[in-house]
This record gives structure tokens, sequence and C-alpha cells, in this order.
């Protein structure tokens, strides 16, 4: 789909120019709903006039990406998948991660225990909070009051989203009767039961996941679906283990893909999901190693489902504390994948305290590329060391590559040095570098009037070198006698 420019969109706009929307112009409204920062449903003028009418309709077609976006659940956990614009990545970016649910079987003696971990779950890597986005809770008691008391207390228990597994429908409308004001998804209609659910799922505007391993049923209970009002789908096509299935279930998500975002099929216009958790009713477990293989293959599968943009997946190995290496093997992953690639990893430049510093702490500088800054942060931290973090603009480059091209350099951090005020948080006169840009040190004493230390080549040395090497008296005594020379 070509994407619109924002002067398609601005025709489409009052032009007013009234501000209403916060933005000074139509012209910057119109930019930033390309970027998803605002919805064409923010500019009341346009929503509101009926005058207006066709071109609110005209814009709402052009703004809606050909892969629909459902939401699963409400407030502030509520995900939302789908909503992509493009195949791959680097053409332009993803815009909704992929959503990972951890299912729960009803019966479960561990279940509170077990909502409650998944609940508090998060991982702080590299700046941000990775966490999980739902719960999907399974009918294995096969007993319709058990399945509702076990989605009731899950919703107490927990804000996630949730996901309805059963595929009697009696006994999934009964769970989502339970608590369908939480807006859980509901898996799975069939072609036996999509009349029933389907009812359902318009009555209360619910979504719901069609599962069929024959893409033609598939496209089919789609076609019906919507056209009986369904407005929110998501598809699944079915995961499958063992040789020659793996390609059949990566083929299939990457057909739907491909037909909802370059062809524009009507059918498949929806997020795909896909369960590597199906793994567990393939296999039988013998002793702990077999174990241990079998939930690598699940976790190999959800990090092969990740990286082609599947939108939700759904896991077994992850409910416990002892499985966390499979939530941050794919939660990290998940990171990478869906980090914007035009933009920059940088963070703001700046001074940043690390604990409590004093006046005769060190002060350490390094790049503003984000892979940089948050390691060289952590290792402080984690060191307990009371120091300053002098943050310079090396136009998010690291310390290395930036210093061979010229933006990591002795100016710009005499630059950061005056702007950020420095010298004035401390009584020395004294920098500590990276040990990549010791070649910086003469110039940048010249250029900041500052003795200059080069430290570690990487932070995780700096420990060792407040022991053996910070010794900010004699340092300043060497400033001193040359500095009245
Ligand atoms: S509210 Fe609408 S008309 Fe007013 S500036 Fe924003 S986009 Fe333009």
């Amino acid at each position: 789909m070509a994407r619109p420019s924002p002067l398609e969109i601005y025709a489409l706009l009052d032009k007013s120019n009234c501000k209403d929307c916060g933005y000074d112009t139509c012209m910057a409204f119109a930019t930033d709903t390309l970027e998803r920062k605002v919805k064409a449903q923010d500019c009341i003028h346009l929503m509101q006039d009926p005058k207006q009418a066709k071109n609110r309709e005209k814009l709402i077609k052009l703004l809606t990406p050909p892969q629909k976006p459902v939401t699963i659940g409400t407030g502030e956990k509520a995900v939302t998948i789908g909503g992509e614009e493009i195949l791959m990545r680097h053409q332009l970016t993803f815009y909704n991660q992929t959503a990972l649910f951890i299912e729960i079987a009803d019966d479960d003696t561990d279940l509170e225990d077990i909502i409650k971990y998944l609940s508090d779950l998060k991982i702080e890597r590299m700046g941000d909070v990775l966490t999980l986005n739902g719960v999907a809770l399974r009918n294995v008691s096969g007993d319709k009051e058990q399945f509702k008391l076990a989605a009731k207390r899950l919703t107490e228990l927990s804000n996630l989203p949730v996901m309805l597994c059963s595929f009697n429908p009696e006994v999934l409308l009964a769970a989502a009767e339970e608590i369908k004001d939480k807006k859980p998804l509901l898996y799975a209609v069939t072609k036996d039961t999509w009349e029933q659910i389907g009812k359902f799922a318009i009555e209360n505007n619910l979504p719901v996941v069609i599962a069929s391993s024959n893409l033609d049923e598939l496209m089919s209970l789609s076609a019906t679906l919507q056209k009986f009002g369904v407005n929110e789908i998501v598809l699944d096509s079915g995961t499958y283990f063992g040789p020659g299935n793996l390609s059949v279930t990566y083929d299939n998500i990457m057909q739907l893909r491909t037909a909802a975002i370059d062809k524009e099929d009507a059918n498949s216009c929806w997020p795909v999901m896909g369960v590597p958790a199906v793994y567990w009713s393939q296999v039988k477990i013998g002793n702990e190693k077999e174990l241990w293989e079998h939930q690598y293959q699940e976790v190999i599968m959800g990090a092969i489902m990740g990286s082609i943009d599947t939108n939700l997946i759904v896991l077994h190995t992850g409910q416990k504390k002892e499985e966390i290496w499979a939530l941050l093997a794919l939660m990290t992953l998940r990171q990478s994948i869906f980090s914007d690639p035009r933009i920059y990893p940088a963070v703001d430049p700046g001074l940043y305290k690390i604990k409590e510093p004093k006046s005769n702490d060190p002060i350490f500088i390094t790049s503003n590329y984000r892979m940089t800054k948050i390691p060289v942060e952590q290792d402080l931290q984690g060191a307990n060391i009371n120091c300053w973090l002098l943050v310079v603009d090396s136009e998010g480059i690291g310390i290395e590559s930036a210093v061979a091209g010229g933006q990591f350099n002795a100016g710009a951090i005499a630059e950061a040095v005056k702007e950020f005020g420095v010298f004035d948080k401390v009584d020395h006169r004294i920098l500590v570098i990276p040990g990549m840009a010791a070649r910086l040190s003469g110039a940048l004493e010249d250029e900041a009037d500052a003795f200059v230390v080069v430290g570690p080549r990487d932070s995780s040395g700096i420990p060792k070198f407040m022991e053996k090497q910070w010794k900010p008296e004699e340092f300043m005594k060497e400033y001193e006698s040359w500095s009245k020379d």
C-alpha cells in the first residue's frame, strides 16, 4: 500500500488552523497523523461538521492500515496488535509489537500464584521496561463452571488482557459473559461455531480468533464474520512442529501477512497469531532433560514467529520463575525487532547524577548513544559509585565510531562541560574520558581547561579504576602546577 503524503491528508482537513487539536497548523496535524501521534478523530471540526462528512470518511479510510489493528483488554494494560503497513521492518517501521501471552489451565492448582507472578513480571533492559501482554486461559477441566470461575478470578487478580480458549462455544461464552467488560479475545471461531460466537462478539463488541489450518476456510470465515458485523478479528492458521511442518506454519503466516499488507485483501486484513504452546499437546515428557529440550523447541518457534511479526504469540513456557530465560530471550528479540529503524538510538545529552555525588566525586564522560549511556550508567549504579555522568551529544553514535568520525571530539566535550555547568557542581577540574577516546585527552585539556584522566575502555572496569587510579588530590596538584605555567 502506498503511504499517503501529508499533502493528501491536509487536503481533506478543515484547513482553518484553529489550533483546537493542540497543533498550530492543520499541516502539522496532517504530518503527525502519518506517525500515528494523532488520529483523524482528534480534529473535532472534521468529526462534527456535517458538511465535512465525505472528507471525514475519506480521511479515515486513507489512514486505516491495510492490516487492521485489534485491541484486547481495557485500561492501561490493553494491548493493540496488528495495524501494520509493511511486511519488513526496514521498509518503514512496525508500530505494534508482538503481544506475548502465557497460557494457564483453568484447573491449575497454582493458578492464583501464576497470575500474580505474571502480572508483576517486569524486565528492565536498555532503558525499556519489558512486560508480558496477556494471559490465555484454557479450559482444560472441560467444566463450564470451573472455566467461568477461573476467568473471574483472573480478572480480579490482574488487569492483564485475557484470551479465553475453548472450542466448546457453550463453555467459551459462559466465561466470556462473566468478564465481557474486560474485552477478552475469544478463541476460537470455527466453521461450526461462527454464528453463535459471532453473535455474542457483535452484541458485546469483542474481538474473536478464527482458527483453521485451511487458508481458504479461514478466508471464507473471515468474510462471513465481517459481513455478519464482527469488528475485530485475529487469524490463526495453526502452529505445527516436526519435520516439514515448521515451513508450513511459517508459510501460512507469511501468506496471510502478504495478502493483507501487499495485496490489501479484504479477508486477510487482520492480525495473525501463533501458538507455540501447542507443542505440549504433541509430545510426551520423559525425564528432566527432555523437558528442557521441549521448552527450547517451543521458545525457538516463538522466536521464529516473532521475527516475522506474528502479531500475537501464546506460550506455555514462562509461567514459572525458573523459566524466566524463555521470556528474557523472546522479549529481548522483540525489543530489537520493534525498535524504529528510522530513529537513532540516542538519549538526551546532559549531566546525570549517579547515586549521591558530592563536590569531590569524579565526572565520567560518555556519548549519547543509548547502548553506551545506559550500560555505563548501570555499571556505575551497580558498583555503588557516587559520581557525575556527562553525556555528550555524539549524534547518537557510540564512542569508538564517534571518535573516528569526529562527532565525539574535544570541542564538543568542552562545550558540553560549559553548557551543563559541570565545574559548578564540583570543586575540582578533573574529567574522566573513556579509554576509547584516549587520543582526545591533550586537546580536551586545552579546550576545557581541565585535567583529563583516561579511564577504562569498558565501563565494567570503572570499579577497579576507582580503586587503583582515582587520585583527585594528585591530579589537582598536577593541574595546578601546569596551569600556573
Ligand atoms: S483541530 Fe482540525 S482544523 Fe483545527 S488546527 Fe487541528 S487539524 Fe486543523
